[in-house]
């Protein structure tokens, strides 16, 4: 198969960039390893989003004419996971996206006039690659001594429902938001610590993106005080034995469960025959349109870190655009 632009990754960039693809009849696929919205089935259900959307203040919308708020039912201002699920769905199948399902894109290598792709559904050749392939696939450990191997650690990623530690000691590790949501859900059923590494942010005392809580701020506050999640802020843990755990402070615990909340190292497949360099952060580097050290190949959505606000829909959705005009303009 020959595509002009081939995008790997069919969650929110990867679809928002094959809608403008598809709008200007510019010849496009995209592929995806699992289902559309890969990364948002394999987060909680019942997971509530960090991003409002209703009319005048929209975050989540992949397009502000196809706004999530329309769809009945969707939960405002805060949309749910389920919600956004169905609304990439809509939006994609409504806009006759070319998607393919099922097909990881596993290596490219640059050829004279674009590059070649393998896939798990045979090779693909194009002259622009873009990598839309997210940000929240590969979980990041912290580098704490007896953390690697330990049987009794687990990543936020991998957490499904409080049950499985009913009656548990639970040390949850970070001070994000997965990490508060998470200590707030457990609190109900388990013996829940909060460990950070520094002092506790909220939104609604910084205004700083990072510190949305969505949610939960005001809960997290309230469990804390009651002392029903027991905060240990900027103890964070220095060396783990099992299920033994030190802290900053001296303090040593023992927990059942160890879960890091640690957020994400980025990822994407290796494009032989260019060099695709990294900055400081682990994100590729990119010029203002988007493009890679590698001419031709882009680097789209949460994993193009024009700012710290293209973590979020909001703030990649303009970028996105930038990348379209680029490879429009150099077709
Ligand atoms: C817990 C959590 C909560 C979040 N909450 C919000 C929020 O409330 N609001 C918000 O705006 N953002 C939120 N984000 C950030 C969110 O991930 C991004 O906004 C958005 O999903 C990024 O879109 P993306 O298309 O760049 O990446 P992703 O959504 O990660 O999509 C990448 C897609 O690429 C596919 N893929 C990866 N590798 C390959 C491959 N080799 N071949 C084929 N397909 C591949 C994946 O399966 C996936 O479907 C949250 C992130 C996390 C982790």
């Amino acid at each position: 198969m020959r595509k002009e632009v081939l995008i790997v990754g069919g969650g929110p960039a990867g679809l928002l960039l094959g809608y403008r693809l598809r709008e200007h009849g510019i010849d496009y696929r995209i592929l995806e390893r699992g289902k559309i919205g890969q990364s948002w089935r394999a987060m909680r259900t019942g997971m509530v989003l960090l991003s409002p959307a209703i009319p005048g203040t929209d975050w989540t919308s992949l397009t502000l004419r196809h706004p999530i708020w329309e769809l009945p039912g969707v939960r405002k201002p805060f949309p749910s996971r389920e919600d956004f699920l169905c609304y990439v769905e809509a939006f994609s199948r409504e806009q006759a996206l070319a998607v393919s399902e099922n097909v990881a894109a596993t290596r490219a290598s640059v050829v004279p006039g674009g590059f070649s792709v393998e896939t798990s559904g045979g090779e693909v050749s194009c002259r622009f690659l873009v990598l839309a392939s997210g940000a929240s696939s590969v979980p990041r450990f912290p580098e704490i001594p007896g953390i690697a191997t330990n049987p009794h650690v687990l990543h936020s990623h991998d957490f499904v429902h409080c049950m499985a530690y009913a009656g548990k000691r639970v040390l949850v590790i970070g001070g994000g938001n997965s990490a508060a949501e998470i200590a707030i859900e457990l609190s109900g059923a388990s013996r829940v610590t909060l460990s950070t590494r520094g002092p506790m942010r909220y939104f609604s005392e910084t205004g700083e993106l990072e510190d949305i809580r969505g949610a939960s701020e005001s809960l997290l506050k309230e469990l804390i005080r009651f002392g029903i999640v027991r905060l240990r802020e900027a103890d964070p843990a220095v060396a783990v034995a099992q299920r033994r755990v030190r802290f900053l402070s001296g303090d040593e615990r023992e927990y059942d469960w160890i879960l890091c909340a640690t957020g994400y190292v980025p990822s994407w497949i290796p494009v032989e025959g260019g060099e695709l360099r990294a900055g400081p952060n682990g994100y590729p580097l990119i010029s203002p349109a988007g493009e890679t050290t590698v001419p031709g190949v882009y680097a789209c959505g949460s994993l193009a870190r024009f700012n710290r606000r293209c973590a979020f829909i909001h703030g990649f959705r303009n970028y996105v655009e930038k990348i379209f005009w680029d490879i429009a303009d150099k077709r």
